[in-house]
């Protein structure tokens, strides 16, 4: 989260009546304006296009995400991107930065106040209650990949349209699920190749935690000149927050600070304790944190925040890849039974720029990198393109994937595609191989043809994948 001031994103209500807007209204003629001067209409700032390049990295971390969900037992579930605001106004609490500074929020047609999710959780515990599933078996356990919406300040690593692997288990409080879901977070960015510091640490109760502020708050009002102006804020308004500043001039005052572990009571502190002894029997390295608080009102008990290992910025400190934490609160803040819970969600964007750097890849150069398959299919002439087409489907649904430039003409311009999807076979279809029922698979590095049976097609491109013809 941000500890930077941003512009509210609060907007000031348009046309009441109707959230399309008739052709009369000024909005509609100034987009007429644009469409006749022929501008082009760039992306909004703080947003990003997800690139076909980029494809390998956004397929491979949904990849990792449905499987480990699966592996721990947790099932897809998807809430919407649009949410009454005051769900979240609720739910994360108004003293924090998503509700104070970062909320999309609007009102509709029919004068509501509706907001883009600013996070997932209080959705999930909306989605708890109105479906009655304390009535099911405990705990319930979901997962979602879906896109999260924060009016921050554009930077490095920071998007206002982002997304995350949300992962959430509500209904049960024991320290095993908490060390649980540490251990799923970890193990997707160890499949991704992510080096990951697990960073851990407990908030105790709400009443460790008031016990505890009286004596932050006295502490950092004796250093309140050395503190940024950020923080000054926050020490009227949340002074849990300056712990986690990421202001160069607080990092002195902030490590000499109380810390909430020595405030913790005996119940909280042994749970703290059985989360740790799990964690080690998982074989998941974590590191104790005792200024990690996280941002949203809704936490208790254990906190956590994952990086990538040794990435350590000049000032300040690292950009988070993920946290999450226990909130056995917030059902029952949202008008529902009390129900514990706990949950996480990683930055898919954060994930995906870790995953570059570790393996010094840089995206693929070309926008064909990393294609689909191997193998490419070129014709000659109409007669053959259609029956290359009728092969190509066939081989499809004998589940053989297979690049092909059928609307380019000549053999030259198919092979120079074939070359730069770096193909290692084309299957080449012409004149004569359609009259002998026949195709022509090339080895383009040796250039050595074989010719077989179109009806061996399927069969020997197979081969050629496992590595065996
Ligand atoms: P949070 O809910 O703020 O703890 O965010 C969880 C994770 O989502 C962070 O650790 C980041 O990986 C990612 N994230 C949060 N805010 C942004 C943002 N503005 N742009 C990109 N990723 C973000």
């Amino acid at each position: 989260m941000s500890s930077k001031k941003t512009k509210p994103a609060v907007k000031k209500p348009v046309a009441k009546k109707s959230a399309l807007a008739p052709k009369s209204t000024p909005v509609a003629d100034k987009d007429k304006t644009q469409v006749k001067q022929n501008k082009t209409i760039s992306l909004l700032r703080g947003m990003k296009d997800f690139l076909p390049r980029e494809e390998q990295y956004w397929l491979a971390v949904n990849h990792a995400a449905e499987s480990a969900s699966k592996a721990y037992g947790y099932r897809y579930m998807a809430t919407p991107i649009l949410e009454d605001a005051s769900l979240f106004i609720r739910g994360v609490g108004r003293g924090t930065d998503i509700v104070e500074k970062e909320m999309y929020i609007f009102e509709d047609a029919e004068g509501k106040r509706i907001a883009l999710r600013p996070e997932t959780t209080a959705s999930v515990a909306r989605a708890y209650i109105e479906h009655g599933m304390h009535a099911v078996p405990q705990p319930v356990k979901v997962w979602n990949v879906g896109p999260i919406f924060r009016h921050d300040r554009p930077q490095a690593g920071r998007y206002r349209q982002f997304h995350q692997l949300n992962v959430d288990s509500l209904g049960e409080r024991d320290a095993v699920v908490d060390a649980e879901l540490i251990a799923l977070a970890y193990n997707v960015m160890r499949d991704l190749g992510i080096n990951t510091r697990v960073s851990v640490n407990s908030i105790g109760s709400a009443e460790d935690r008031e016990r505890y502020l009286v004596e932050l708050t006295g502490y950092f009002r004796t250093k309140r000149h050395a503190l940024s102006e950020e923080s000054k804020k926050r020490l009227l308004k949340n002074p849990l927050r300056i712990l986690d500043s990421k202001e160069p001039e607080d990092q002195e005052v902030v490590a000499e600070a109380p810390k909430i572990i020595d405030w913790l009571s005996d119940e909280s502190r042994k749970y703290f304790m059985r989360v740790l002894e799990y964690l080690d029997e998982m074989e998941i390295p974590y590191l104790p944190d005792p200024m990690l608080v996280r941002g949203l009102d809704y936490y208790c008990d254990t906190v956590f925040e994952f990086f990538v290992d040794e990435e350590v910025p000049e000032n300040g400190k690292p950009l988070a890849l993920g946290g999450g934490g226990r909130y056995d609160g917030l059902v029952e803040q949202l008008g529902g039974r009390p129900t514990p819970a706990a949950g996480f969600g990683l930055g898919i964007e954060r994930i995906i720029t870790a995953m570059r750097k570790q393996k010094e890849g840089q995206l693929p150069t070309s926008e064909t990198e990393g294609s689909v398959s191997p193998l490419f299919f070129a014709h000659l002439g109409e007669q053959s393109r259609r029956r290359a087409l009728k092969l190509i489907e066939q081989m499809r649904r004998d589940g053989v994937l297979v690049n092909h430039a059928l609307a380019k003409g000549s053999l030259k311009a198919q092979l120079e595609i074939a070359n730069r999807l770096n193909s290692t076979h084309a299957i080449i279809l012409g004149q004569k191989e359609i009259q002998d029922g026949t195709v022509i698979i090339r080895d383009m590095a040796s250039c050595i043809q074989d010719i077989i049976d179109e009806k061996q097609v399927s069969t020997h491109a197979k081969k050629i994948l496992q590595g065996k013809a």
